[in-house]
């Protein structure tokens, strides 16, 4: 264990959810946040996030592990958030107790036709509820928005400010199904967890402010952030484990990796190609460069 220091020792993550395999986008977010935990000797965490079970695919969890050790990828901790629920429980009952949270009523269907009547954002939540059920039953928890303007610095895509009034509204933490929310959990386990940075695709960039806001919300940490392009098929389309990307290839892991070494923007000499995995592993820990990264939205997918 290094001695420590004053400064944080960095840590970083990746974090699929087993909706399906592998695809070339999750991999872009996993190879570009382990090389920026390693560069800086930091640690790389792997979290399975399997709170959703209506969208898991049997065995895809494992599936992703297998995958990423046959790429080479090392990782210092594994954890599920199946095995986080009671964490997710206490800090939703913190929210409440401090009166922000409250239950909310409303069928997705009504959020809907409201917003069309107003010309709005089909899944912005008007806050129906804020003031009361008004004789409906409870179905979704959600965070009472007081202070929805949110500014967030993003090593790659430069300091951003979202309203999130006008984004989501307020937000679900805890579905009609009884599901702990995707932003609830993952904001708590990134504070809880320590994590320093989260480098994750663009398209979870909104989802950061919501994250970040919980996490000021409950007094917890916060981490920093840096979003990468997501990876888009030929229409525009984020890739994405419940569309059918495609799985990523098994049997040529050094030339997938070079790929995405070259759509993050690195650089990686062509002779790489042919050499093995470690050697092409060696050459990202020295010459990794977050600010080689584009600063753009999305990116086309090569394969
Ligand atoms: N579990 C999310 C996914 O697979 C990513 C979560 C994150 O990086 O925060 O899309």
């Amino acid at each position: 264990m290094p001695a420590p220091t004053h400064k944080k020792a960095y840590r970083g993550r990746f974090a699929p959810s087993p909706s399906g395999p592998l695809h070339f986008g999750s991999l872009l977010a996993a190879t570009a946040s382990y090389l920026q935990a390693r560069q800086q000797q930091g640690e790389w965490w792997l979290r399975i996030e399997d709170i959703d079970p209506p969208r898991e695919v049997k065995g895809a969890s494992q599936q992703i592990i297998n995958t990423l050790a046959l790429y080479g990828f090392k990782w210092d901790n594994l954890s599920y958030q199946s095995q986080r629920l009671a964490l997710y429980q206490h800090y939703l009952e913190k929210l409440q107790q401090s009166h922000l949270a409250y239950p909310c009523g409303c069928s997705r269907k009504e959020i809907i036709q409201f917003n069309q009547q107003q010309s709005k954002p089909a899944g912005l939540y008007p806050g129906t509820c804020r003031q009361g059920l008004n004789g409906k039953p409870a179905r979704a928890i959600r965070i009472k928005l007081t202070e929805p303007r949110q500014t967030l610095h993003d090593a790659i895509q430069g300091t951003q400010t979202n309203d999130l009034s006008q984004i989501s509204g307020d937000f679900i933490i805890k579905r009609a199904d009884g599901l702990f929310s995707y932003q609830l959990a993952v904001a708590v386990d990134d504070s809880t967890q320590e994590m320093t940075q989260i480098v994750r695709g663009y398209d979870l960039h909104e989802s950061s402010f919501c994250q970040h806001y919980l996490q000021k919300s409950l007094g917890l940490h916060s981490p920093d952030y840096a979003h990468i392009p997501v990876a888009v098929a030929p229409d525009g389309i984020k890739l994405s484990k419940q569309s059918a990307a495609q799985d990523i290839a098994t049997e040529s892991p050094r030339q997938i990796l070079w790929l995405a070494l070259d759509v993050l923007g690195q650089q990686p000499p062509v002779n790489l190609k042919k050499q093995n995995l470690k050697q092409l592993w060696q050459w990202g820990f020295t010459n990794w460069n977050l600010n080689k990264v584009p600063q753009i939205q999305s990116v086309l997918s090569p394969l």
